[in-house]
């Protein structure tokens, strides 16, 4: 291959292999005439970008299938390339109260190893010895050369540029600097916040129905939002986009909110603030677990069930305000939110705002259940992300 020497060349090389890279992810394995097509690439440059991805053990050939169409020329096989199955890895490592999980994932999407060690107590210090234990694991279990980084996240608000989780109320932590422990371990390493992290895995999961620009609002013990916009993760300075802890609630149930505000959406809409007004109003006893407040078997008090759909209303309202101001293709209301009836009556109230406005009519509204095993795959999504729009950055070897 030619040496590309100039910025210029070094970008234009860098934006054709992202946009190879990119078909492929989102359309599974191409053949080179696909990927010009859709790349609007020549056969030249694409024989050559492809070349460098094999190389590169990014891409490999897969066994030529017959081409399909009638209007095909018979007789002329093509050969699909896909990502090397157990190749080049990306490692997510995903930090949430009393353990931390690090899995390795290949880029056909496999999870190929996962480690998961507990910690007793919350604080930064054994936490964090915690989550590098499992990420030295996941790192171990692959040779050095083929992982690409490392991408690490956690609840609350995480500042992407400076790597320090800057408030995280589910862990209690302040000011805790992520970046410089985990950078130690070598390969590259990207820090946010999981919501920002689901909402990447989701923007590159080929199986997801394509949406350019959707808005994820995520409730469980926290409540944060991430919005997608022409296929770009929204951030903002300090990567604080998203935050809605503190959006404010109308005609709340008046909970003093930490901040000193009062009725702010994290102290009215999770999981924990449903459970402590359960607790309040008596309709369960204060010895039950928090958890407990969500199970179904438990929705047998009329009380609890209308203090249960208050809730889904009001993360309802609290969603289509966002939505009218975001105008997203889709809005994906993420998490537990309880029985079927507590999910649409969320999903009602959303849609019902979208036609009273005028904003969002189009806009598709999904709740998707999210299970304790999504955290570490969206973890390593913040790094197939960079990787897929800065490819030569991680594999050197593209520019040779
Ligand atoms: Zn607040």
């Amino acid at each position: 291959m030619t040496g590309v020497h100039t910025p210029l060349m070094r970008s234009i090389r860098e934006g054709n292999v992202a946009a190879l890279l990119q078909r492929i992810v989102l359309d599974g394995p191409s053949a080179r005439k696909q990927l010009g097509r859709v790349t609007g690439l020549s056969f030249t440059t694409i024989t050559r970008l492809v070349t460098g991805l094999v190389d590169g053990g990014v891409l490999h050939e897969l066994p030529a299938r017959p081409v399909g169409g009638a209007a095909s020329r018979a007789g002329r096989p093509e050969t699909p390339l896909g990502f090397v199955p157990g190749g080049r890895v990306v490692v997510g490592t995903h930090i949430r109260a009393a353990s931390a999980t690090s899995s390795v994932f290949d880029l056909t999407g496999s999870r190929t190893a996962s480690f998961t060690v507990p910690f007793p107590v919350s604080s930064p210090e054994p936490a964090i010895a915690a989550a590098l234990r499992a990420t030295e694991r996941a790192l171990a279990s692959v040779s050095p050369g083929r992982v690409l980084g490392v991408g690490v996240s956690t609840g609350g608000v995480v500042d992407t540029d400076t790597g320090v989780v800057v408030d995280s109320p589910l862990l209690g932590w302040r000011d805790v600097d992520l970046r410089t422990p985990f950078t130690r371990l070598g390969p590259p390493v990207l820090i946010d916040n999981s919501v920002r992290c689901l909402a990447l895995d989701r923007l590159w999961d080929g199986q997801a129905p394509r949406t350019d620009t959707f808005l994820t609002v995520f409730v469980a013990n926290v409540v944060a939002s991430a919005l997608i916009v022409d296929r770009s993760l929204l951030g903002g300075p300090g990567a604080s986009a998203g935050q809605i802890s503190h959006l404010p609630v109308r005609n709340g149930p008046g909970t003093v909110c930490p901040c000193g505000a009062t009725d702010c959406l994290g102290v009215v809409v999770t999981n924990r603030a449903l459970h402590r007004r359960a607790v309040e109003q008596g309709l369960l006893p204060a010895a039950t677990p928090w958890a407990d407040v969500l199970r179904d078997d438990l929705d047998t008090s009329p009380g609890l069930r209308l203090l249960r759909l208050e809730r889904a209303r009001i993360l309802g309202e609290a969603v289509a305000t966002l939505n009218a101001f975001s105008n997203p293709e889709t809005t994906v209301i993420a998490g537990y939110l309880g029985t079927d009836e507590e999910v649409e009556a969320c999903l009602a109230t959303v849609r019902a705002h979208a036609v009273r406005t005028g904003a969002g009519t189009l806009c598709r509204i999904e709740h998707q259940v999210v299970p304790h095993s999504a955290w570490d795959r969206a973890s390593a999504a913040l790094v197939l992300d960079d990787f897929l729009r800065r490819p030569t950055s991680y594999v050197t070897t593209l520019l040779d």
